[in-house]
């Protein structure tokens, strides 16, 4: 994505595209360094004139593990979220929505909200030597990396690249000692 101009002083809109051009440059970052972690959000909706079955959604839309009544529900997708308030509007209600921030543990998966996910991606900034799993921080003191890989690691199909920045703690091999 290429990064738009520093928006001018006298601009209006300066605020929102000083926002996203930092959203652009985090995501940058993160795609060169793997360093800077996004804040990623989800919405908490709640409905009052109208009902919502899965069959909304697509399958992306919804995180799975969170509350998912006719009603009231986590969306992951402020798009479609916005669209059904606006139904629920429509029809009399006054339904709302307010985001909460997300993200899942790297080392075991359990979804994370508000502080919580807060938290995790304060110790994803710190550096790899400081996380307690090599695929990430611990969540909380129960936490265990289980995924089906070696090591509990995740198994993944997308192939191992290894940086031009040079491959940091692999835990195959032993971590110089300082
Ligand atoms: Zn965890």
């Amino acid at each position: 994505m290429k990064l738009p101009d520093y928006p001018k002083r006298d601009d209006p809109l300066r605020e929102p595209k000083l926002v996203k051009r930092n959203q652009i440059i985090k995501r940058q970052r993160m795609l060169a360094f793997r360093s800077v972690p996004v804040k990623r959000r989800v919405w908490w909706v709640e409905l009052t004139s109208s009902s919502v079955t899965t069959s909304d959604f697509n399958s992306r839309d919804l995180p799975s593990g969170l509350t998912f009544t006719e009603t009231s529900f986590w969306c992951l997708s402020r798009r479609r979220a916005k669209a059904i308030l606006a139904k629920d509007h429509a029809q009399g209600g006054s339904g709302t929505m307010y985001p909460v921030e997300y993200r899942l543990c790297n080392a075991c998966s359990r979804v994370l909200l508000g502080p919580e996910a807060h938290q995790y991606r304060l110790k994803m900034l710190k550096p790899m030597a400081t996380w307690t799993y090599p695929q990430g921080p611990a969540c909380n003191m129960d936490c265990k990396p289980h995924g089906r890989g070696p090591e509990g690691r995740t198994a993944t199909y997308t192939k191992h690249q290894p940086s031009s920045t040079g491959e940091r703690s692999s835990s195959q091999q032993p971590r110089p000692s300082v």
